[in-house]
């Protein structure tokens, strides 16, 4: 997330918190105990935020210490500590533990000159449109701009774990993918979640960032032929992890076992492996040679560079066990 935010009072520039509505629905449960879980890019507003639901609703509040990578990620042990757990910055998923309120963290920045950025950079006459949950509510700025330039905008449906039309996250692109579309627009910061549409969709991406006001057309090859060499330096590896999270929007443990049984009817040694925090030390003493990750797919995706082992998703794997070709390359999605 961009600027850090502001500690004082309610200001957390360039995000908006509607906190009135949490501490209202805390004082309306009769909590006594408040969780409170934020991202990274909020974590400093932290000791403020509970200072100010002590005050407004008498709630005494802990504030979960571990690092919160998204809405799949819920500090489960804390809830189990405290009535209601207020997980701050991300859309809710779907399913989850009932005690938790999902606060939303909007983006204040317009995004009518982001749009206007990508405008000569567009091609077609019809585009799909994405960005993530930060900028959903300003998207209406970007249909404007299009068709005051002659250029249809089109959203894809909520569902799922995504919440909003046009939304998209790093391990589902289903909105992009709902479009008949030859081109999309994305409007955020990054490079991942354009990359995941264009491979998700195999269409092509303009990527325009409301911050920087940069704009970008995405090419998906560099990462494909990283992914490729993952799968080669994979080749010759007769022992692997497979990787379950124990965070309940990334848990894919009947997808882990099926992609330990393929391991397995091909020789290999196969070790079903459940952890939190997927990180480099975590793998090392395990002496596997390679690594299949069915947590989030940005893991094996974004973060290869970090690990020693290759460190594969499972359609990836599915291409190195030959049950699948590489010509029919699956970005890994998470849907339920
Ligand atoms: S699984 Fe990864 S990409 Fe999906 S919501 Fe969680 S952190 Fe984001």
């Amino acid at each position: 997330m961009a600027n850090p935010p502001s500690t004082d009072g309610y200001s957390f520039d360039p995000f908006e918190l509607d906190l009135d509505k949490a501490f209202e629905i805390i004082r309306r449960s009769g909590a006594c105990r408040v969780g409170l879980q934020v991202p990274e890019g909020l974590k400093r507003a932290a000791p403020n935020i509970a200072k100010q639901i002590k005050e407004k609703t008498g709630a005494e509040v802990i504030i979960s210490g571990d690092p919160c990578y998204g809405a799949c990620d819920i500090d489960m042990a804390l809830c189990q500590e405290v009535d209601i757990m207020l997980h701050l910055g991300h859309a809710e998923l779907g399913d989850g533990p009932d005690n938790v309120i999902f606060l939303e963290a909007r983006m204040t920045t317009d995004l009518k000159d982001a749009a206007l950025n990508a405008v000569p950079h567009l091609r077609s006459k019809k585009v799909g449109i994405a960005t993530t949950v930060q900028h959903v509510h300003k998207l209406g700025q970007v249909l404007k701009i299009l068709k005051e330039h002659g250029i249809e905008g089109l959203v894809g449906p909520a569902g799922g774990r995504i919440k909003y039309p046009g939304q998209v996250l790093g391990c589902c692109y289903s909105t992009a993918k709902a479009l008949e579309v030859d081109e999309f627009i994305f409007i955020g910061t990054g490079q991942f979640h354009p990359l995941g549409i264009a491979l998700a969709t195999g269409k092509r991406v303009v990527a325009a960032d409301p911050i920087s006001g940069e704009v970008s057309k995405i090419d998906p090859q560099p990462m494909l032929r990283r992914r490729c060499g993952a799968i080669s330096r994979a080749m010759d590896a007769r022992r692997f992890a497979v990787l379950v999270s124990k965070k309940p929007g990334q848990r894919r443990m009947e997808l882990a076992k099926r992609m330990k049984a393929l391991g397995e009817g091909k020789g290999k040694e196969m070790f079903l492996v459940y952890l939190d925090n997927i990180e480099p030390d975590r793998l090392l003493n395990l002496g596997v040679e390679a690594a299949v990750s069915t947590a989030c797919p940005r893991i094996a995706l974004d973060d290869a560079a970090k690990y020693r082992i290759p460190m594969l998703t499972p359609p990836e794997f599915e291409v190195l066990m030959g049950k699948r070709d590489w010509e029919e390359y699956r970005f890994d999605e998470i849907y339920e």
